[in-house]
This record gives C-alpha cells, sequence and structure tokens, in this order.
C-alpha cells in the first residue's frame, strides 16, 4: 500500500477549462480520503490525473514518494472503480474478477488465489459461476470492486461507485466500503457529491468547488468550524441556516440584527476579537437546525435567544420533528425532538443556542473569529 500527494496540481482542459486550480494535499498510507463537492467541481478530474488517465497540466503528484507525473497509468500500480461499472454480460463472475490478471498474465494458479480470496472478502463465493445479469445491483457492485481488490493495487480510487444503487443499497455498501478498508488497510481516495457519504466514509474529507479547494478537515471538525459559507452550507443535512444582517454595538455588548427583519440576536459576552472587528458591518449569521429548540420545550443547556417567528411547514420524522418558520424575510429550519407545536401561520417561539453561532464576512464569506 502507498502513499499519494499532490504538490499544486492544475489541471487545464484543451478548450482552457481550468478544472483544478491547483490542489495539494495527501493521503496516508492505509488512509481513506473522500474527495467531496457538488458537481462539476473537479473531483473526477484529480482522481483521473492519479490514475495516470488524464494529464497533469502543471504541479507535481507523487505516489510513495516518486515523481509520478509521467508514469504511464498501467505502472502506476492504482485501481480505479467507476460509477458505471461495465462488468462483461458474457462472463461469468469469476471470468470478471479474473480478467485484469489475465491481461495482465499473472499465472492460472495465482489467479485463482486472488479471484478466491476477493470473493471470500466480498460475500462472492457464491455466485462465482453466475453471469452478471443474474445478480443483485449490490452484487454487480461488489464484482466491480473486486475487480479492482484482485489486483491489490498500492492505491484503490473510487469514483461515485454507489451513486447508481438505490438509497437502502447505497446505505449497505457504504458500510461494506468502510468494513473493507478497515479490513485492507488499503490506501483509498473516495469521489462523491454526497456529502452524508463523505461524513460516514472519510477519516478525512477534501472539499471541492469549483476546482479549488476549500477546505480539508475530518468530518466534524468541517462540520463545526467550516471556513466558509460554502463548506457550512454544504456539509449537514438539513442545512446550516444562514440570516444576512450587521453587527450592532448594544448595551455594551455586540449584537446581530437581520436585514429588513426582525431577528435580534445577542453575541455571548467575550467575543473573539476577530468578531469585534465587524462591529457596524454587514455579516451573515448561521445556525445550525439543531440549535434553534422551540421555546419551552426541551432543549440543550446553554444560553439561547428568543425569536418570535411563523410556522410554515412540520415534517415529522418520527424520531425527529423538521419545523419550517419564517420572518417576512427569511426561512429557518429547526431540528426538533417530537413535541406540540403550534398550527402552521401560528407564531412560532424559537430558542436559538447562543454558544453555537457562526458568523461569515458578508463579501468574502470566509467564517469569521
Ligand atoms: P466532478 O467530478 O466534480 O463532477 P469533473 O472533474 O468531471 O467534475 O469536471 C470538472 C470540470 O471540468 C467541469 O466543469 C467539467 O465540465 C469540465 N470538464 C471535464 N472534462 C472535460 C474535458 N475533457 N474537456 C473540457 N472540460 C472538461
Amino acid at each position: 500500500m502507498a502513499e499519494v500527494r499532490l504538490e499544486e496540481v492544475r489541471k487545464v482542459y484543451g478548450n482552457g477549462h481550468v478544472a483544478v486550480h491547483g490542489a495539494t494535499f495527501s493521503v496516508d498510507e492505509g488512509e481513506l480520503v473522500v474527495l467531496v463537492g457538488p458537481s462539476g467541481c473537479g473531483k473526477s478530474t484529480l482522481l483521473r490525473m492519479i490514475a495516470g488517465l488524464e494529464r497533469i497540466t502543471a504541479g507535481q503528484l507523487f505516489l510513495d514518494g516518486q515523481r509520478a507525473n509521467d508514469v504511464p497509468p498501467r505502472d502506476r500500480d492504482v485501481a480505479m472503480v467507476f460509477q458505471h461499472h461495465a462488468l462483461y454480460p458474457h462472463m461469468t463472475v469469476a471470468d470478471n474478477l479474473a480478467f485484469g490478471l489475465k491481461l495482465r498474465r499473472y499465472p492460472k494458479a495465482e489467479q485463482r488465489v486472488r479471484v478466491r480470496r476477493a470473493a471470500e472478502v466480498l460475500g462472492l463465493l457464491d455466485v462465482l459461476d453466475r453471469k452478471p445479469q443474474q445478480l443483485s445491483g449490490g452484487q454487480q457492485q461488489r464484482v466491480a470492486l473486486g475487480r479492482a481488490l484482485v489486483r491489490k493495487p498500492r492505491v484503490f480510487l473510487l469514483d461515485e461507485p454507489l451513486s447508481n444503487l438505490d438509497a437502502r443499497l447505497r446505505v449497505q455498501m457504504r458500510t461494506e466500503i468502510a468494513r473493507l478498508h478497515r479490513r485492507l488497510g488499503a490506501t483509498m481516495l473516495y469521489v462523491t457529491h454526497d456529502q452524508v457519504e463523505a461524513m460516514t466514509l472519510g477519516r478525512r474529507l477534501v472539499v471541492l468547488r469549483d476546482g479549488r479547494i476549500q477546505q480539508i478537515d475530518a468530518p466534524l471538525a468541517l462540520y463545526h468550524h467550516p471556513v466558509n459559507r460554502f463548506v457550512a452550507a454544504f456539509i449537514g443535512s438539513p442545512a446550516m441556516n444562514f440570516v444576512e444582517g450587521r453587527l450592532v454595538r448594544e448595551g455594551g455588548g455586540l449584537c446581530f440584527r437581520e436585514a429588513g427583519g426582525p431577528l435580534a440576536v445577542p453575541v455571548p459576552p467575550g467575543p473573539p476579537a476577530g468578531l469585534v472587528a465587524y462591529t457596524d458591518r454587514a455579516v451573515v449569521l448561521g445556525i445550525r437546525p439543531e440549535d434553534l429548540a422551540v421555546a419551552g420545550g426541551p432543549q440543550r443547556a446553554g444560553p439561547t435567544a428568543e425569536a418570535t417567528l411563523t410556522l410554515d411547514v412540520v415534517e415529522p420524522l418520527g424520531n425527529e420533528v423538521l419545523v419550517y418558520a419564517r420572518t417576512p424575510r427569511q426561512q429557518l429550519i429547526a431540528r426538533v425532538p417530537p413535541q406540540p407545536l403550534p398550527a402552521p401561520g401560528e407564531p412560532l417561539h424559537l430558542a436559538l443556542a447562543l454558544d453555537r453561532l457562526h458568523f461569515f464576512d458578508a463579501e468574502t464569506e470566509e467564517a469569521i473569529g
């Protein structure tokens, strides 16, 4: 297994489109790192450059410390699993698994051993003689993984491998991949646009937007300390609430006032200097749905401020309820325990957890403080 390192890797396509603007990150030996971001942000391009399927325009790629920019794909010893796993329909599972080994002229006995071991790991022993169309979607996806597995590559590159599967199967395969990673101790780079998949699989996430890395961190660090509004909005579902307004001085402290709306949120005493510097300036307040509670209902300990909004829509999910409430300018989503609630159109008193507020620069969108 191997370490992957990128230094200022850049990709400009033939038409002049800059798909990746200088990406620097590494995947340690045995680590599973997830590249995550919306469609078109450059995830696949990065993966394809590591695989050698796409030329690196500038910057350096190192595999195990060796510069690999000009190493042909077949000599990189990386295996890629795609979203559209093209299994050969006329071949059995065993032959599909062995195909890459056959191409590379591995001895027959070695092929058999490797296929068997991969089938064992992936729970495919009972279906080795079947053709792909006789398999479930999940089994087909496992065969696709198996074809990478039998090669015992230095690095696994997985490009949205689960996005063709239905929701339930995706969750199941997600845990299978996590287990597989633990069991193999393999170096893996996993691409997805699905932030839940990213959060649950990766020990570290690389968040991309428009070809630029926004933040590299552990899932919970991204969740609690997003560096900007984009990351704050992208990680977490339902997304963080954002309210535009100003920071003003009030009664000896700082207070956030919604622009053109009634929300007023006092900043707890002793704010960081970075935030104080934004006094009398436009900022964006961010608050996660679980940091809003129904006043008078069950809530977390800690300082809160109350705000009266109008209840809009209630979505009961069983273990929790999503409550959509609005000010004249703004909709906020609260994630609260099941409890009696006013009717839609009635006033709703929300308690905002003051120790959980996020603030962003209104122009640069960078996190403040
Ligand atoms: P993602 O995997 O995050 O969806 P991609 O890496 O596939 O994004 O693409 C990044 C950007 O590069 C997109 O804007 C895409 O349209 C563009 N792109 C991808 N391949 C090519 C190509 N061969 N030529 C020109 N532009 C491309």
